[in-house]
């Protein structure tokens, strides 16, 4: 094959994706990825301040990550990848217990009342007849767990990471979401910690020293230097197809003046033989000309992701807390997670300084996405005292940053619009939709790589995309389960 391959977005799943294309040499291919922002990573990118390496939220890299992905990113990153011990706890019932949720823990340091209800929850879940109809997040995992855990962890989780009630949330968001989903996982997990010590591979997890994004600027390193050019701070405005299903995209990029820090608009156009696009599918569709058809865009727009508000602080002390991240499930604290990124490196620097970074989901039309920084950090400073961890020290710096489509929401019944898009855009022979925002799979960066190293392994030397093998890879994407 010879001709031009465009790639939209350059997130793990863009720059994976043309890293395995441009290394397939018969493929004599251009690849050249568009993305918006002026940094690559998407969703695991990040920041530096005073020294900190902040992640957009809390990001590790989970040990389960497979050989091909694995290998490539330890080459990448060489010994800058850190293998770490997990050290986090969660806020249950007025109490703090270690996360990933253990049922020793759940048992030792929760009130008296929480082991007895949980063990009723148990010997009901063995002796009553099993439902066969599941199709909510709630019913899933009530059949499977019973009342305590889910009313204690489970459901307000849901609904402050999803913005849903659990009767709302689609049983498939279960399935991908939580690992032990009936008693007898939990007690198989039990026996499977209890043989193993605390600091067994269950408890590790992978972590650049300079913070989760030096693995996407590792990949557009790579990228650049085998030929792939990144296009940054370029926006796609168009996907136009022409009736010989020749693709052109249409995208504007801004060059900033670093005299007055004001933007020129450069709109370009380039040909494309083969399109992937990483992007929010819902905004693909809308990118598309000729326009697509109405029934089409009234199913993209029941699909809805969710949105996050992160507040990072740095503070005028070495450790705040020796945890990597706290988790918040309960609704009267207006966080989900607080992570100090120190701790994830375990990097004795900055020394007399750390940092927080607070992770808010929220939704477009909600006050938290349209709050001023100030309300923020206040809503943020009044939370933290609640739960007992009081920012007594000064603080340095506050910001925050907004990120879109942080979260697919599987809405009751999602499946059906979702799948009726993507049967649409499988309509487009040169078009291919891949990744986290591609496929709105609620997925970790091992997946998304995994996913489009799969894409590339369909690209045919004679330049056409093997449409049948990529639909054998999206029936294996299905059974992904998403890790903490
Ligand atoms: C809070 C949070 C914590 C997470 N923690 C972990 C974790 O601990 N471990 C883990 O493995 N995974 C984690 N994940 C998941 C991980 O971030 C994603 O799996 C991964 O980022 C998905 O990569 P992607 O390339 O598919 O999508 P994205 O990262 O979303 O990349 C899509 C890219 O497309 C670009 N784009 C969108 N529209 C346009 C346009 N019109 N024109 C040009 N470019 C466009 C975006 O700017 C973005 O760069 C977490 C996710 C979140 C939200």
């Amino acid at each position: 094959m010879t001709g031009n391959v465009m790639i939209l977005g350059g997130g793990p799943a863009g720059l994976g994706l043309a890293l395995q294309l441009l290394r397939r040499k018969e493929l004599h291919i251009s690849v050249t990825i568009i993305e918006r922002e002026n940094y690559v990573g998407g969703l695991t990118a990040g920041c530096e301040y005073d020294g900190i390496h902040f992640d957009f939220g809390s990001h590790r890299l989970h040990p389960n990550t497979n050989q091909r992905i694995m290998h490539d990113i330890a080459e990448l990153l060489g010994e800058n990848l850190l293998a770490r011990q997990r050290n986090g706890r969660i806020k249950l019932l007025g109490r703090f217990v270690r996360f990933p949720l253990n049922p020793f823990d759940l048992f030792l340091h929760l009130p008296f009342t929480f082991p007895m209800k949980f063990a009723w929850d148990m010997f009901k879940g063995f002796i009553e007849t099993k439902k066969t109809h599941l199709d909510t997040f709630e019913s899933v995992l009530l059949e499977g767990l019973g009342e305590t855990l889910c009313k204690t962890f489970y459901f307000p989780y849901a609904q402050k990471i999803w913005g849903l009630p659990a009767n709302q949330i689609d049983a498939e968001q279960a399935y991908k979401r939580v690992r032990a989903k009936n008693f007898r996982k939990i007690i198989s997990k039990i026996f499977l910690t209890s043989g193993k010590s605390k600091k067994s591979s269950g408890n590790i997890f992978y972590y650049p020293a300079k913070g989760y994004h030096q693995i996407a600027n590792a990949l557009a390193e790579e990228v650049r230097k085998i030929g792939g050019k990144i296009f940054l701070s370029s926006e796609v405005r168009q996907l136009r197809f022409d009736s010989d299903g020749t693709a052109s995209i249409m995208f504007d990029r801004y060059h900033r003046n670093t005299q007055n820090a004001s933007y020129k608009k450069e709109s370009m156009e380039m040909h494309a033989d083969l399109v992937f696009s990483t992007i929010p599918v819902t905004e693909l569709c809308v990118l598309m000309h000729p326009v697509i058809p109405d029934h089409i865009q009234k199913n993209c727009n029941t699909i809805a992701y969710r949105n996050m508000v992160l507040c990072f602080f740095v503070l005028d002390i070495d450790q705040f807390t020796p945890y990597d991240a706290h988790y918040f499930p309960e609704k009267e604290y207006i966080f989900s997670r607080v992570s100090e990124p120190k701790n994830y490196s375990g990097a004795p620097e900055p020394h007399d300084l750390t940092g927080l970074c607070v992770e808010i989901p929220c939704s477009d039309s909600d006050s938290i996405w349209n709050a001023s920084d100030d309300e923020l950090c206040r809503s943020v400073l009044r939370d933290l005292e609640k739960a007992r961890l009081p920012v007594r020290m000064p603080i340095k710096r506050f910001f925050t940053k907004r990120l879109r489509n942080a979260y697919p929401v599987y809405t009751v019944g999602f499946q059906i619009a979702l799948q009726e898009v993507l049967h649409f855009l499988d309509t487009y022979p040169r078009l291919v939709t891949l990744g986290r925002q591609g496929l709105f799979a609620h997925d970790n960066t091992h997946h998304t790589m995994d996913v489009a190293y799969c894409a590339s392994e369909c690209v045919l030397p004679e330049g056409v995309f093997d449409w049948l093998k990529w639909k054998e890879f999206r029936k294996q994407f299905q059974t992904h389960i998403v890790e903490d």
